[in-house]
């Protein structure tokens, strides 16, 4: 059975060092997608404590918490719909959450709480917001079992040129004391369905993405400025690079809707 030393072993094989930024996307299944009782030794909270053992001491790390407007938001109760290794990582001591209503992030180590800081008050995304800071920063991103569907740095690309399908409006709701709960109006996410496709590649050519197997989970660790990067690359082609091909994709289908727009 993999054992917590076996996660952090492969995590410093591919690069990561004491005192790094690490943004996590992962999947708890990818360990041993046919045996759920042969995974990790532990469960996932071992996995979520890896995490912070590989960037330790001195590192931080943070994974999405995101609820996705599922449930009425509260920070100390809504689950995260990202898998169980953040459900756990975001309980753990000294665990901070931020408070954006559907996009938050959960973190561990002395950089958290300043990263995290304010995400209620800037886009999910946007300047300011904690992804954005970890690009400026250069963290890592780090992809358990997941592909780039998962890779939300990507979206900092697609604030940085100010796609003009970013300023969709959805509503969700923030749970407040007295057992209120306030509708407030946000933007609306893009659909990440296709990035796989598009990203995959361009970031293997560019040399980005390091990998290593720990039992049959991949683990693929790139920086996130060669992302962001290379989707900028991809959305300077193409506008519509980030947009999946499905049909019923109402998020894709309004995006076409304002390029063509704003193409005149
Ligand atoms: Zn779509």
């Amino acid at each position: 059975m993999i054992t917590r030393q076996d996660i952090v072993a492969a995590i410093r094989s591919l690069g990561v060092q004491p005192g790094d930024l690490l943004i996590a996307h992962s999947s708890y299944r990818s360990f041993n997608p046919g045996d759920a009782s042969d995974r990790v030794e532990g469960g996932p909270a071992a996995v979520a404590e890896a995490l912070i053992d590989a960037v330790s001491p001195g590192g931080s790390v943070f994974v999405p918490t995101y609820n996705y407007g599922n449930d009425v938001w509260d920070p100390a109760t809504s689950p995260s719909y990202d898998g169980v290794i953040t459900e756990h990582f975001r309980k753990l001591p000294g665990a901070v959450r931020s408070l954006h209503p559907t996009h938050a992030l959960a973190g561990v180590g002395p950089d958290a709480a300043s990263i995290l800081a304010n995400h209620d008050k800037v886009q999910h995304v946007g300047e300011g917001s904690p992804l954005w800071k970890l690009w400026q920063r250069d963290a890592w991103v780090l992809l358990i079992g997941v592909s780039h569907e998962a890779n939300s740095v990507a979206h900092v690309a697609e604030e940085l040129l100010a796609m003009p399908y970013l300023d969709r409006r959805r509503t969700a709701h923030v749970a407040r004391p007295g057992g209120a709960a306030e509708e407030v109006i946000l933007r609306r996410p893009g659909c990440s369905d296709s990035w796989a496709a598009v990203l995959d590649p361009r970031l293997r050519a560019a040399g980005a993405v390091r990998e290593a197997m720990v039992g049959q989970s991949r683990f693929l660790l790139m920086r996130s400025t060669a992302v962001v990067a290379a989707t900028i690359e991809l959305l300077k082609n193409d506008p519509a690079a980030l947009l999946c091909h499905r049909c019923d994709c109402d998020a894709c289908n309004s995006a076409r809707a304002l390029l063509r727009r704003s193409g005149g």
